[in-house]
């Protein structure tokens, strides 16, 4: 039987159409074949029933979606590649579950009444129609795609306080910094300072960082993800994403937003309060305990992530971030200051430039610098539509695809 959690004066499930508390969270889970849907997926079934997968949703590996609704028998399954979904025979679903094909579909059900969480966890650029769709519904957001705030910070946050939707970030530096804000006012935070591991390359000299191969970059030394955020670590274009998504997220300019070189992955993030007293969050690199950090919130639970073990000796190193190694650092900086269009150009150039990376098409150097010349070169906007960004998105795609082709 689902237990039943303490009231909480921000406990946002009495408006819940029936409003009873017992009754488990439908959770819709976008990009449920990837790393974040998987652990998902574990926070789920380590919760003793109180979430259950209503909508499982991926691009086109129907292989592993199949095997998850047929573990998982939610109502809907969404195939968003038409080709993939072509694939998928009469029988393969359970009884009981639907399939819906394309992000229009997707759109849609997810704005269900009957969705209670949307886990947002598609990778890149794509994840922001779906991220948008649960906003305007007014939906509470669990939010991995950092790429929905990069892009359109102002415009979502804007909405999500009209709908009342609530944004709470699965993202580890930030759920640790949305725990962590708990601590004071807003007006009496001093700074908020991101951790980053520093990747596979964090002592690799500079010289040789243009040869890094794609191989080595995806050697991540403390966090399993998936293969575009893993690269993006071992440029720290992830801290820059961050530090664009942190700027929105908690409304703090550019100048209170700090990256310190955590090496070991435990202190997820700081912040800093006007007295000088920092209040950090703990826990081993673990997604699963953000993950059902924003699902259960406001309440904690016991759940599945690994703890921390007093008994052994604990080592945490920070170090300040090179940014001459390491030039993103410095592009997510300025993208944060400038806000309009800069994010979004800055995640289409990288998201693109990291396609050729990978590809073989470009050096691991050539992603920073590519994402520096759009950032300066484009037509910026200071209040951007959703079609402006769009517009830029596809923009600068095209200018790295030339670059890759030469
Ligand atoms: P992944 O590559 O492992 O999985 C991506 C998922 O998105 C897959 O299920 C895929 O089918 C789906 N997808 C891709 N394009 C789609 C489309 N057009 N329509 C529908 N589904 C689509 O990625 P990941 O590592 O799980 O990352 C997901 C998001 O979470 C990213 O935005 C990433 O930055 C963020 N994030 C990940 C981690 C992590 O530990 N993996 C940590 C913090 C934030
Ligand atoms: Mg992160």
């Amino acid at each position: 039987m689902p237990t039943t959690l303490p009231d909480h004066p921000d406990d946002p499930r009495p408006s819940r159409p029936s409003g009873d508390p017992c009754e488990p969270l439908r959770v819709a889970v976008l990009g449920s074949t990837g790393s974040i849907g998987h652990s998902t997926l574990d926070v789920i079934a380590h919760s003793g029933g109180r979430l259950v997968p209503h909508l499982l949703a991926a691009r086109s590996s129907t292989e592993k979606l199949l095997e998850q609704a047929n573990r998982w028998r939610p109502a809907w399954v969404v195939v968003t590649d038409p080709a993939a979904a072509a694939a998928i025979g009469p029988t393969a679903l359970p009884a009981g579950t639907r399939l819906a094909v394309g992000p229009e579909a997707l759109d849609q059900l997810v704005a269900d009444p009957a969705v209670d969480r949307v886990v947002s966890a598609i990778v890149g650029a794509a994840g922001l129609q779906s991220t948008w769709a649960a906003i305007e519904a007014g939906k509470i957001v669990a939010l991995a795609n950092k790429e929905t705030l990069v892009m359109a910070g102002p415009l979502v946050m804007r909405r999500a306080a009209e709908t009342g939707a609530r944004i709470i970030p699965v993202d580890s530096e930030h759920s640790a910094i949305h725990q962590a804000l708990a601590c004071g006012r807003p007006g009496e935070v001093k700074r908020l300072v991101l951790t980053a591991s520093g990747g596979p390359f964090r002592n690799r000299p500079g010289e040789s960082l243009a040869s890094a191969t794609p191989q080595e970059a995806l050697r991540h030394p403390t966090w399993a993800m998936g293969p575009k955020i893993t690269i993006d670590s071992a440029t720290m274009m992830n801290k820059a994403l961050e530090l664009v998504e942190a700027r929105w997220l908690f409304g703090l300019p550019a100048a209170k937003l700090a990256v310190v070189v955590h090496p070991q992955s435990i202190v997820h993030s700081l912040v800093e309060f006007i007295d000088g007293a920092v209040i950090a969050q703990l826990s081993p690199p673990d997604m699963r305990l953000p993950i059902q950090h924003a699902l259960f919130w406001p309440h904690r639970v016991a759940g599945p992530a690994r703890r921390l073990d007093f008994n052994e000796t604990i080592r945490l190193d920070f170090e300040p971030p090179d940014l001459e190694r390491f030039p993103a650092v410095r592009l997510g900086l300025e993208a944060a200051a400038r806000g309009g269009t800069a994010g979004a150009v800055l995640n289409a150039a990288n998201e693109e430039a990291v396609r050729g990376f990978l590809d073989g098409a470009l050096r691991f150097t050539d992603i920073a610098e590519l994402c520096g010349r759009l950032l300066d070169e484009h037509s910026f906007h200071e209040n951007p539509t959703l079609d402006d960004i769009r517009r830029l998105d596809a923009w600068a795609r095209q200018e790295v695809g030339k670059w890759a082709c030469v």
